[in-house]
């Protein structure tokens, strides 16, 4: 069994699938790895390491495709990529099969199995899988650091000889997995944190790590979390309600961070222009949201921008702006979904189809789209 890591060919890409730990534990397993030189630069791993790991090094990404039986990426192998994949082969990515019609089915006239690791079940046996859990944690906290690096004013209250300087105020819109991290470590800076929510679950969350809890609390927010634990698009009055709170709050801040997401759909609109004009000129806001359409309307995705004196961050790929900690953990992640796809005894790829999270995540498999929700649309 050969396990393939390509560099990852997307420009604003700096993580890598696979760590020397990671290889060390496939070798234990029985396969021989092969790693693109270069593969883990941008995350600060050398090609050394990785051959001291036990891995080979291949000079280009079709040594790498041509005869891996497991192709492990950060990113949906690209047009080209999916040409260079080995009938019969495993790819496991960051798949981002949503309106991506064209590429699920290259993948699946590619005749590879391939898995999407942010489909994967949030259930106890796939902690160690979540992969939208590991990243988005990073990218909580590296947004509240990048927004206190544009702020141009201390975080923490400081009394001083010469004066005092006021605690930020920072209001982290949506409490999941990066929200929380971005509450706890604007909180560990000194500021004074609130955030918001449309699942009435987050409140007691946000509470417990020291942050107010700022929401419209009717029947219908009561209401708002399915049964998988995310949020739903909540009604237009609902919204309208929500934003008029949430408006004359913003006014009010100095950090605005804004997470929220709604699986397979654009992210919700939370910040309008009017909004961002209400904030005091050298305020800032982190969006989050920008690789699926920004919570933030006067935003621009992949950078730092400007509106009316109000600093808009919308940096693309926050977790690879810590590309070291993001690839370790991801590598973790990848790593314990393909122990479940390997025999133990034979040391060869067994994949149980009928296994909750190979059903959960497999998008392609024998030139065919089996995942329920990207069956292609009759005609
Ligand atoms: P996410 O990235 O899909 O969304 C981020 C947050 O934005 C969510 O909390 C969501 O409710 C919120 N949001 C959506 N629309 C909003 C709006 N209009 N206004 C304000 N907030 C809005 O979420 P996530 O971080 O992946 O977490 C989703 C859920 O999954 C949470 O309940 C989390 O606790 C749960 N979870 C469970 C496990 C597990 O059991 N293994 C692991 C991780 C997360």
């Amino acid at each position: 069994m050969l396990i393939g890591v390509p560099s990852e060919t997307d420009k604003i890409e700096t993580r890598v699938a696979a760590t020397p730990e990671t290889v060390k534990k496939y070798i234990s397993l029985g396969a021989d790895v092969v790693v693109q030189a270069g593969a883990g630069t941008a995350s600060g791993i050398p090609d050394a390491d990785y051959e001291a790991a036990g891995a080979k090094i291949a000079k280009t990404a079709k040594d790498v495709f041509k005869d891996a039986d497991i192709i492990l990426k950060v990113r949906r192998p690209s047009a080209e990529e999916t040409k260079l994949l080995k009938a019969k082969s495993v790819v496991i990515a960051i798949m981002d099969p949503y309106g991506q019609d064209e590429a699920v089915k290259a993948l699946a006239d590619a005749k590879v199995a391939a898995f999407a690791m942010e489909l994967m079940p949030r259930i106890t046996r796939a902690q160690v899988m979540d992969i939208l859990s590991s990243q988005a944690n990073l990218a909580g906290y590296r947004a509240v650091i990048d927004g206190a690096a544009e702020y141009g004013r201390a975080m923490p209250m400081m009394m001083t000889a010469a004066g005092t300087v006021p605690a930020a105020r920072v209001f982290i819109m949506g409490a999941g997995v990066a929200g929380l991290q971005a509450i706890a470590t604007a909180k560990r800076l000194g500021a004074v944190v609130t955030a918001t929510d449309v699942r009435p679950a987050a409140k007691e969350q946000v509470e417990s790590l020291g942050a107010k809890f700022i929401a419209v609390e009717d029947e219908e927010f009561k209401q708002a979390e399915t049964a998988g634990g995310y949020a739903k698009e909540m009604s237009k009055e609902y919204q309208a309600k929500q934003a008029e709170l949430v408006a004359a709050h913003i006014a009010k801040q100095d950090i605005v961070i804004t997470t929220a997401l709604i699986p397979g759909r654009p992210a919700p609109k939370l910040v309008s222009k009017k909004m961002v004009e209400s904030m005091k000129p050298g305020s800032v806001i982190v969006d989050l949201a920008v690789e699926r359409g920004g919570n933030v309307e006067a935003g621009k995705a992949g950078g730092v921008s400007e509106h009316k004196g109000v600093k808009i961050v919308g940096y693309l790929n926050m977790p690879g702006r810590l590309a070291a900690s993001a690839s370790a953990l991801y590598a973790k992640n990848l790593l314990a979904f393909v122990e479940t796809l390997v025999d133990k005894e034979t040391k060869a790829l067994a994949v149980n189809w009928e296994d909750e999270l190979v059903q959960a995540t497999c998008l392609t498999r024998d030139g065919a789209i089996v995942h329920s929700a990207f069956q292609p649309k009759a005609k």
